[in-house]
């Protein structure tokens, strides 16, 4: 695109536009707001929101929303229009600074794990100023939070911010005692790499499963799968390679940076990544990302499917979260610098990250629980269910070099000294080469692995920004009361190594070897859903976000119950599909088929020599008695849907989805996918998974 410069960003109400448009004084103050954190003026709003109409309706916008992540996953938007009625019967385009920060979505269908009562049942939404507003489908949507009037955070973004406040906080305190007096915030950056599929938007439509639970629920496996290792970094199929130029494009408007696209490991799976910003912007902008894939995909004839597993037996889709923590004055934390006192203040975050993620593990796996990653997770697919951190073997050496006081160089018998050595610079590919570790130290930042493509990035994120910042408030409660700073830093980081290494493994996470060995030093494997969320509610958890003031204990709770009943709402919802499919499409197809093969029996039987009818008997045999099993393991997936209705605590209620409707359907698609393999093709009713896998266009 010639006009990159140009167009980049331009549906962007940014920095650039705010300095053109706004009186000096106005510009200043929401600078101040959106770099610290400072409440905003309600003068103030009203100028900023007459020249963010102005700009809009420049560009042909008519309405506005406030854009907001409630606990759906997905973002929520309520349109309202910038014409007011004027006395002489005319109209004016009208955006008050209050309808800019203030608004008043009906709510009351929004989850809210029962925070809010029925007679109070209406939140609002307030503007985020960190995070630009800016122009889609023809609207202006303004960033913002989602709250009860009771101040209850019943959104995705709230937690966050409340925690980048919280990690700046801590972060801060641990600069200071380096003698960093220049940087006056800190923030956490991520660059999430999303995964997708590409599918035929006809083939698409032909399948229930797909349009209503966003993956297959039956299919046998294809001749062909991922195992000639062709698709991936392979050439890009044309009707892809169009849909990815209008996403680059749509996303650079928004002021998106995508940079690589390429194809992935599985046939029809594709990968976007994004450059690297500050999480609570990445945030946003990863749900737009996600948002623009779904739509663009529509117009080049193609269904984007961001589903964790939306088919068996080929890889899943995921997310990397690359994350890391910076200064304004541009110091990733988490890169080794040149001088011994960098080293030695790398080395206390790099210690504060071993033992955030080692004492909260549970936190981390719980964070990327859902039904959908359930596929993935400790499932036969990647990465296991078991948090542990990739240090490198260079790094691991040193961490053991600073514990035990042995010679990290053997041949000069160097011992590494905290504050007294620089490390030796070790090139980025020597970091990155396990890819089955869930938690990935990269050389300047680390790579959560876990995250499923369709979450939204908060939860990961708020998490690991608290956990980091609970461990920098405890070193700097130590480290500010020291009297000898270089000694006290160096106890603290090798008895944070010792007591936390265990943490630590740079071996193949997918091995069986790992999981027993994982066991013996007492980490956790938690499988499922069901049992990770759980943790998320533990005392220890509880007490570590509301010291922070992350949440309450009842916006714990609540968060809670909406991901348990989230979990039971999609079991429920994907089990009464297979019924349906089942009865409505797989038997009548089958009887069909059979059909055939009683006829062509018969008519064998009254030819001259009565022909041998011995291959449709035998194929008759194996179907009855296969369509009979399926209708049997249908009713009795039905009768377990029943079942699960007796349930009053939702713990209970998800595990029996997870112990017995999941195992039903498991059962019903076995048999189901072994039929598929018997039947005619122009008999079975949907597109098989050959179809959906290679025939992309
Ligand atoms: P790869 O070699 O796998 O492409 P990169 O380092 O180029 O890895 O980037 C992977 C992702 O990590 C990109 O989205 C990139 O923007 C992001 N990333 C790079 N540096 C940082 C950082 N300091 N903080 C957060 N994300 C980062
Ligand atoms: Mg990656």
């Amino acid at each position: 695109m010639k006009d990159l410069p140009n167009v980049f960003g331009s549906m962007v109400f940014n920095d650039k536009v705010m300095k053109e448009r706004l009186p000096k004084e106005t510009y200043n103050a929401l600078k101040k707001t959106m770099d610290n954190g400072k409440s905003l003026d309600p003068s103030i709003a009203n100028v900023v929101a007459n020249a963010m109409k102005d700009w809009a309706i420049e560009k042909g916008v008519t309405h506005f929303t406030h854009w907001f992540q409630p606990m759906t996953g997905i973002t929520a938007e309520k349109h309202d229009s910038f014409i007011s009625p004027t006395k002489d019967g005319g109209v004016i385009m009208e955006f008050s600074g209050k309808e800019l920060v203030k608004g008043e979505p009906d709510a009351s269908s929004f989850p809210s794990g029962g925070l809010r009562a029925t007679f109070e049942a209406r939140g609002y939404t307030a503007w985020d100023p960190t995070s630009y507003a800016f122009i889609k489908d023809d609207t202006l949507c303004i960033p913002t939070v989602f709250c009860s009037y009771g101040g209850e955070a019943l959104d995705k973004k709230t937690p966050l911010m409340r925690s980048m406040q919280v990690i700046n906080k801590q972060a801060l305190r641990i600069l200071r005692l380096f003698g960093n007096t220049t940087a006056t915030r800190v923030t956490t950056t991520v660059g999430p790499e999303q995964e997708y599929f590409l599918v035929d938007k006809k083939l698409y439509e032909q399948r229930e499963d797909l349009v209503l639970c966003g993956r297959t629920l039956f299919g046998a496996k294809a001749p062909k799968g991922q195992e000639m290792e062709d698709h991936y970094f392979g050439t890009i199929k044309p009707k892809v390679a169009a849909f990815m130029k209008e996403l680059d494009e749509e996303l650079w408007k928004l002021g998106i940076l995508a940079k690589t696209e390429h194809n992935e490991v599985a046939p029809a799976q594709h990968e976007l990544a994004p450059i690297f910003g500050n999480t609570n912007v990445a945030t946003d902008h990863n749900q737009l990302t996600m948002e623009m894939m779904k739509k663009i995909a529509q117009r080049h004839g193609l269904e984007c499917l961001l589903h964790e597993k939306p088919f068996a037996g080929v890889n899943g889709s995921g997310k990397h979260n690359n994350w890391s923590i910076s200064t304004d004055t541009g110091v990733n934390l988490l890169e080794p610098g040149d001088s011994p006192s960098e080293n030695a203040q790398f080395l206390l975050f790099l210690s504060a990250v071993i033992k955030a993620v080692d004492e909260y593990q549970d936190l981390l796996r719980a964070s990327v629980a859902s039904a959908g990653n359930d596929h993935r997770l400790g499932a036969n697919e990647a990465p296991p269910a078991i948090i542990s951190i990739f240090l490198g073997d260079e790094l691991t050496d040193i961490l053991e070099s600073i514990e035990k006081g042995t010679a990290y160089n053997k041949k000069e018998q160097v011992v590494m000294k905290v504050g007294v050595h620089t490390l030796p610079r070790f090139p980025r590919d020597s970091t990155d080469r396990n890819r089955t570790s869930p938690f990935a130290f990269t050389g300047n930042k680390f790579e959560f692995r876990m995250l499923g493509s369709s979450l939204s990035i908060s939860g990961p994120n708020f998490v690991l920004n608290t956990i980091v910042a609970e461990e920098l408030s405890q070193f700097a409660d130590i480290l500010e009361n020291s009297e000898d700073f270089t000694g006290d830093l160096n106890k603290l980081i090798k008895k944070t190594i010792k007591e936390h290494k265990r943490i630590i493994f740079n071996g193949n996470n997918y091995s069986d070897e790992w999981v027993e060995e994982a066991k013996k030093r007492g980490l956790l494997n938690l499988t499922s859903t069901v049992d990770a969320l759980p943790y998320f509610i533990s005392d220890k958890n509880i007490q570590l976000f509301t010291k922070h003031k992350i949440f309450t204990a009842a916006e714990m709770h609540s968060r809670y119950e909406i991901l348990m009943e989230n979990y039971c709402k999609v079991l429920n919802i994907e089990a009464l599909t297979m019924a349906d499919m089942v009865k409505k499409q797989i038997l009548p197809a089958v009887l069909k088929y059979e059909d055939l093969l009683s006829e062509s029996a018969l008519r064998k039987q009254k030819l001259a020599g009565a022909p041998s009818a011995e291959l449709e008997t035998e194929l008759l045999k194996k179907l009855s008695s296969l369509s009979a099993c399926l209708y049997k393991k249908t009713a009795a997936l039905e009768q377990a849907l029943v079942d699960v209705k007796s349930f009053g605590d939702i713990k209970e209620e998800a595990d029996f989805y997870k112990d017995h409707v999941f195992a039903a359907m498991q059962e019903t698609r076995a048999v189901a996918d072994e039929l598929e393999t018997m039947v005619g093709e122009e008999y079975w009713p949907y597109p098989t998974y050959d179809k959906l896998l290679f025939h992309v266009g």
